[in-house]
């Protein structure tokens, strides 16, 4: 990808019409907070910002491919007439050959038969946020009433499904839904049928001002993942879909570490990468943000009514902002065996101090250890398989032959050895884990698990 003075010839901007406003009130949202930025406001955006945004982002990309990203709070509290007319700006302004493709991420419960008829004929690619079956989405997600969201967020998904619409699956990983990883991974793949799905970990640390309003502090709230429980979680499901689901389910972070196993220039998802700053954030207001991680006031490049997004996405704030992920990096982690896969992920998380003590390392670190060393051995096979030019599928095939001496292992070992899936965690924190109310006997480890039958889940 070449760059004209230093600006990528494609940047992604999460565009929020809506501010960080929603209709409803999930207890993690840290978009919520956000609010707090701009006290007085309606949060809408303006069919005059509109316009302008569409127009300037066409004229800085250099590429055919235009991704416009809609996101919020919740972007579907602007209705559909504002994104007709976001279509309109995009055909007005449309360079010959451009091809536009507009994403929304929602909570899917104000969608109807008119949204969807619209998105469908403007193909739009929807991503839904599902954190699992009923008992684990509705322990966060919940109305402005306190009420569980699950079945509107169902329907939602169901009529996207009905009108043939295009969507992808955010799952929200807490310290709820954490314990229960093959429950979430089924449900999305047999209930909510999805074939791409996104873990996001919630990592919400308590500031002094109550709030998400700045990224402060080394605490985090107990509804925060914990950093073992993340790693775990990924392991657990990523031995699920290697033996069964490959070439069938995409998950995110397991595309992105292949990426990296078969060292691609970047990994796809920005918090993998070396360096970052080609994912900003507009604000209804036309605020642009270095990211939407850092939408605060320390994090504010200008606003598109006064400065082309060129201009600031150039500007050397920004591209220190991307540099700063990588020169920030503590000793810990340069020295690190998996740092070409995980880069010291995202500097939002980026509060703890290293085993020496010196500042800067990520909260989710042994998570991230821990999965990424369990993955190098079926990544590398995978990769080997699409370097000579066979299907990745090959792989299920291959990794089951060497299913039954991994059990045999795992009945043998004992809680403080070493698990012998290699994630470097000990038996009892891995493999011979015991999740509060599907867990696997010490024995009887969790990998693998047959495919169950769809809706034979969450008993
Ligand atoms: S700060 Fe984090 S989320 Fe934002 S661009 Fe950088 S890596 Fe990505
Ligand atoms: S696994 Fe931990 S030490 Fe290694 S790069 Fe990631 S955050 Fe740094």
């Amino acid at each position: 990808m070449g760059t004209n003075n230093g600006i990528p010839p494609r940047i992604h901007v999460m565009a929020k019409p809506s501010g960080a406003t929603c209709n409803l009130g999930c207890s993690y949202c840290f978009f919520l907070d956000k609010e707090l930025l701009y006290p007085d406001s309606r949060f809408r955006m303006g069919d005059v910002d509109l316009e302008t945004y569409i127009r300037q982002l066409i004229e800085l990309h250099r590429t055919r491919e235009v991704t416009i990203a809609w996101q919020g709070g919740e972007p579907t509290l602007m209705g559909v007439d504002f994104y007709r007319k976001a279509i309109e700006y995009q055909e007005k302004y449309r360079k010959p050959g451009m091809v536009f493709e507009n994403t929304m991420q929602t909570n899917g419960t104000l969608l109807n038969d008119e949204w969807c008829e619209f998105l469908k004929e403007n193909n739009f690619l929807m991503g839904i946020s599902i954190d699992g079956p009923p008992h684990l989405h509705d322990a966060h997600r919940l109305d402005k009433g306190g009420k569980g969201t699950f079945d509107s967020v169902m329907h939602g998904l169901r009529l996207l499904q009905k009108h043939g619409v295009e969507y992808n699956i955010l799952t929200t990983v807490n310290r709820v839904n954490a314990a229960h990883p093959l429950e979430v991974y089924r449900f999305l793949r047999d209930e909510a049928k999805t074939s791409w799905i996104q873990f996001i970990p919630i990592v919400e640390r308590i500031n002094e001002d109550g709030g998400n309003l700045y990224q402060e502090g080394d605490k985090v709230t107990p509804r925060s993942v914990l950093p073992e429980q993340f790693g775990r979680f990924l392991i657990q499901i990523f031995d699920e879909w290697i033996l069964n689901d490959v070439g069938k389910v995409f998950v995110q972070m397991f595309e992105s570490s292949l990426r990296s196993f078969m060292h691609f220039p970047t990994s796809g998802i920005c918090i993998f990468d070396q360096t970052c700053g080609s994912a900003l954030a507009l604000e209804h207001n036309g605020d642009l943000y270095s990211c939407d991680h850092f939408v605060e006031p320390d994090y504010l490049l200008g606003n598109i009514k006064t400065e082309h997004m060129l201009k600031m996405v150039g500007s050397d704030q920004q591209r220190q902002f991307g540099l700063d992920k990588r020169d920030s990096l503590p000793k810990y982690c340069r020295d690190c065996e998996v740092r070409f896969a995980c880069n010291g992920e995202c500097p939002k998380n980026r509060f703890i101090d290293t085993p020496a003590g010196e500042p800067g390392l990520n909260y989710l670190c042994v998570g991230y250890k821990g999965f990424f060393k369990r993955v190098d051995v079926p990544m590398k096979l995978l990769g080997t398989l699409l370097r000579t030019g066979r299907p990745a599928e090959e792989v299920m095939g291959l990794l089951r032959k060497d299913e039954p001496a991994l059990r045999e292992a795992y009945r043998k070992s004992r809680a403080k050895d070493a698990c012998p899936c290699g994630s470097g965690m000990t038996f009892n924190r891995c493999h011979g884990w015991k999740s509060q109310k599907h867990g696997h006997k010490r024995g009887k480890p969790s990998a693998p698990q047959p495919r169950p039958p769809v809706g034979n889940y969450g008993r």
